[in-house]
């Protein structure tokens, strides 16, 4: 049953996808939004109704109050409207927490013959917030959900209100608690359908990735890499998921999910083979028998009992020379079982395999590891390149990390390269490999191969 309803939704929301030329985030943030604009949107009729209702009983301060509270409720729905999409959640969360708790000290005093009922605005709020807290996680984000659920205990737990406070009169309380009541358990409602199908949505994913490898939809695209004198000297191999309904689903949505459902190891299998091949294929042509080709390993992968006697395995059925095949790896990985990885690694490193440390400076980076590793590579983050030409500071830690590369006779490569300023800055910083989009962005065999000829010989 829920298959069938969650491929629906794919289907459902394909023809919008096609023409926003989004994917499985644009399903995600659809759903969060159509659920926050419904909050809002009750929000609003709610707190008009009351204004009206509250002007006719001459209630002037209550009144003001719906007044303000509906204004930031109309921004937040003007926010969402124009995809600010984390902005909107936030701001409505901040109404759902302060109009709740306001109302509760000033006016929604508990009685004898009628409960509190303000509060139970506070768990729609916080059950939103923890969908965007998924999506974007942010501190901002924690603290707003954290106050809400305190908030929605102390005021269950007790009749606390401040000593200046307007207890609303019976006659309102005895309707519009039942009102109060029901409109907050919707708003609860339509989050935690919004979350439901949120799961759907991610269970349908892992779903279609597990069969993703048998029903042959990844692919591999080639990234250039140059040296300092602009001369094409190999590429690397990302991985691309082609998804029937979805078109392509960005890597972050992907691999992480592939890795918490430990699907890496057979998915990088299929890298390492197709990558083999390829290389094969370069061997047989003048201009690309000597580009080397680099993949990504996941530290799962890497992990797994004869891991390295599978990569030598596959170079040797290939007939591929060793030396142009590169293992990244991410330093995270490098941190996290030592002993044996280093064994693999020399043991990877004998048979003429390169190692190259991906991310280089975005991890724990620990340089006693970099001694020990047989690694011939450091790939500089792409998040240094904008920050060294930024800041004095920035510069002068890449500069350090380059310096310390080629001190350890490393090759240096910097990723992330777009403008010809972050080239010549980096290449007079005596980098001696670039990766980015200068030079083009992941692209098909076909496309690599149709490019090679336009690089410098
Ligand atoms: P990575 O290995 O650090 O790959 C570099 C990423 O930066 C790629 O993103 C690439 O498209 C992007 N990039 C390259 N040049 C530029 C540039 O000039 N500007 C900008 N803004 N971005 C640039 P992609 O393909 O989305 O891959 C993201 C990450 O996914 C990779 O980071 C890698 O960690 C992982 N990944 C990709 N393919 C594989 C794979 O086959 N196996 C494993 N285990 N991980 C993979
Ligand atoms: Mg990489
Ligand atoms: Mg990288």
């Amino acid at each position: 049953m829920t298959k069938y309803f969650t491929v629906d939704l794919f289907m459902i929301a394909s023809p919008y996808l096609k023409k926003q030329k989004k994917n499985y985030s644009a399903v995600k943030d659809q759903q969060l939004t159509i659920a926050a604009k419904a909050n809002i949107f009750i929000c609003l009729i709610f707190c008009l109704l009351w204004t009206i209702y509250f002007a006719i009983a001459q209630m002037w301060l209550i009144v003001s109050m719906d007044i303000f509270f509906t204004l930031i409720s109309l921004f937040s729905l003007f926010l969402l409207y124009i995809r600010q999409i984390s902005a909107g959640i936030l701001l409505s969360q901040v109404v759902l927490l302060v109009f709740p708790v306001v109302f509760c000290l000033f006016f929604d005093v508990a009685s004898i013959d009628y409960p509190r009922v303000a509060h139970l605005f506070l768990p729609a709020g916080a059950i939103l917030g923890y969908l965007n807290y998924r999506r974007e996680p942010s501190f901002l984000q924690f603290i707003l959900i954290v106050l809400s659920i305190t908030c929605f205990i102390f005021f269950s737990g007790s009749s606390f209100n401040i000593s200046g406070a307007i207890p609303l009169p019976e006659n309102i309380r005895h309707h519009g608690g039942w009102i109060v009541t029901c409109v907050a358990t919707l708003m609860i409602c339509i989050s935690i359908y919004t979350m439901q199908l949120e799961m759907q949505i991610e269970n349908k994913l892992v779903q279609d990735l597990r069969l993703a490898l048998t029903k042959k939809q990844f692919e591999l695209f080639y990234q250039p890499q140059i040296d300092s004198s602009e001369t094409l000297i190999g590429a690397e191999a990302l991985l691309r998921w082609h998804h029937p309904v979805l078109g392509y689903v960005p890597t972050k949505d992907f691999i992480p999910v592939a890795e918490v459902h430990e699907l890496m190891p057979k998915i990088g299998e299929w890298v390492l083979a197709q990558a083999c091949c390829v290389l094969n294929q370069w061997s047989k042509k003048e201009q690309t028998k000597n580009l080397t080709l680099s993949i990504n390993i996941s530290a799962d992968h890497f992990m797994q009992p004869h891991f390295e006697q599978t990569v030598i395995g596959m170079v040797q059925k290939h007939g591929i020379n060793p030396a142009l095949l590169i293992l990244e790896i991410t330093e995270n990985i490098a941190l996290n079982n030592c002993a044996s990885m280093i064994e693999k690694m020399h043991f990877l490193s004998k048979h003429g395999i390169q190692l190259s440390l991906d991310d280089f400076g975005t991890g724990y980076s620990s340089l006693s590891y970099l001694q020990k590793m047989p690694i011939s590579q450091i790939k500089i983050d792409r998040s240094f390149v904008e920050a060294a030409l930024d800041d004095k500071r920035s510069n002068k830690l890449v500069t350090g990390i380059i310096k310390i590369g080629l001190d350890l006779n490393l090759r240096v490569l910097v990723e992330g390269i777009e403008t010809a300023e972050q080239f010549y800055a980096f290449k007079n910083n005596a980098c001696t490999e670039f990766q980015g989009y200068l030079w083009g962005c992941p692209m098909s065999f076909n496309d690599f191969i149709e490019q090679v000829p336009h690089f410098k010989k």
